[in-house]
């Protein structure tokens, strides 16, 4: 393991870095990246074997995260590794000739993965999502005929399989249903949109009209797929919360050399108190972040699948974004002028705060989801 982590850490300070600040600017990535991601192994992490994957800890997958996050930018992350909230619904409930359909090839880096749930009318309140698939016959087949709109989607544009939450019964929770949808299906319109950060993730709002997929696309069972999206959710917070931890500390990390490099008043910036106090401050909250993030994956390790656990992994995600926003606000202000120039990691990462704190389920809800699991 050693060694593939090794060559992931090359693989950033060599293919990635360098290049970041253009592929923000230009407001994409190249997507032959999937491809030389795919061949290092990195997509694969986490996934069975027999998919092309490797199986390995919690605590390796976000290993792997930080080292990735080290290049200072989470629209990469949340682009690259878009499959991480894609796939597993189809992995874990789709039908072995669904899931060798795709899985594999996502793995590879030959086709992009994206999830979609958010609906224009609403992302916090999923019971009541609103874009219908109907079960049709289609030349003596069964096919659902899909008619709604999603928005906000990561790497929507570009997806070859897209994830789809629908409704397929009645109204509320128990009508839910997800189904695989490829990218080039007639009907989907897809539209990239403009956002304050994560510029080079493509994010894209998309249209349904009348699109047809095989009935042998549904994952699952019929109209139990909220607990399907439900269960994708608490991962996808997890891998949330390490990524923040893991951008508050390049912005530390950013900070602390200019402070210790930077001279004004005749010293350095790290010798007046109140900037070395802010330091102290950041290291603070990553470490009591940090602690909390170990303490959670021992208890996953442990086989914890309490209502506790849940509970905690909301509000860590809370702990943790506020970590990284605190973090990212204090190394813009001190490297001073320069924290507002695009071209610091800490200056991106400031812009990338709002969305940890609003995707994969936003603040307010985190709150509320975990206090309905401790029954308060
Ligand atoms: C860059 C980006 C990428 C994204 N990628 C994806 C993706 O790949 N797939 C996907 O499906 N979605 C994606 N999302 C959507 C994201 O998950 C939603 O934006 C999020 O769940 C919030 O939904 P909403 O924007 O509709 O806000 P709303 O649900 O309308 O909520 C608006 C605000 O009100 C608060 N609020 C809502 N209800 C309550 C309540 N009961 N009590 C108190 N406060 C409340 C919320 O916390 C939020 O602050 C992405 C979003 C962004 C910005």
């Amino acid at each position: 393991m050693e060694d593939f982590f090794n060559s992931v850490e090359r693989f950033v300070k060599e293919q990635i870095t360098p290049h970041i600040n253009d592929w923000d600017e230009a407001g994409e990535f190249p997507k032959s990246l999937y491809r030389t991601a795919g061949e290092l192994g990195l997509l694969g992490l986490g996934y069975p074997e027999e998919l092309g994957g490797f199986e390995c800890s919690l605590a390796d997958r976000l290993k792997l995260s930080n080292l990735i996050c080290k290049a200072g930018s989470g629209g990469l992350l949340a682009g690259l590794f878009s499959h991480n909230i894609g796939l597993p619904p189809l992995i874990n409930h789709g039908s072995e000739a669904l899931v060798q359909s795709i899985a594999p090839a996502v793995l590879r880096g030959e086709l992009i993965s994206a999830l979609a749930i958010t609906e224009p009318t609403g992302g916090s309140d999923v019971a009541n999502l609103k874009t219908r698939a109907d079960l049709v016959q289609v030349e003596g087949q069964p096919h659902y005929r899909i008619n709604g709109e999603k928005v906000f989607i990561t790497s929507g544009v570009r997806a070859d399989w897209l994830t789809v939450a629908v409704r397929t019964g009645e109204p509320g929770a128990k009508g839910i249903s997800v189904i695989m949808v490829p990218g080039n299906s007639k009907g989907l319109t897809r539209t990239p949109l403009k956002k304050m950060g994560w510029w080079m993730s493509d994010t894209a709002a998309l249209h349904f009209q009348d699109v047809l997929v095989p009935a042998s696309n549904l994952v699952g069972v019929e109209n139990k797929g909220f607990r399907i999206v439900m269960e994708n959710f608490n991962t996808e917070r997890l891998m949330l919360s390490g990524a923040s931890v893991g951008f508050a500390r390049v912005c530390f990390e950013e900070a602390l050399d200019w402070a210790q490099n930077r001279q004004t008043f005749g010293k350095r910036l790290m010798d007046h108190q109140v900037i070395a106090h802010k330091l102290a401050d950041m290291r603070m909250r990553i470490r009591a972040t940090e602690a909390w993030f170990d303490d959670t994956l021992a208890r996953i390790d442990r086989g914890d699948i309490s209502d506790q656990l849940i509970a905690d992994i909301c509000l860590l995600k809370n702990m943790a974004t506020q970590t990284m926003q605190h973090c990212a606000g204090e190394a813009v202000q001190i490297l001073g002028g320069m924290g507002f120039m695009r071209g610091t990691k800490s200056e991106r990462i400031y812009r990338e705060t709002k969305v940890m704190s609003i995707g994969g389920g936003a603040e307010e809800i985190m709150k509320e989801l975990a206090i309905r699991q401790l029954k308060w």
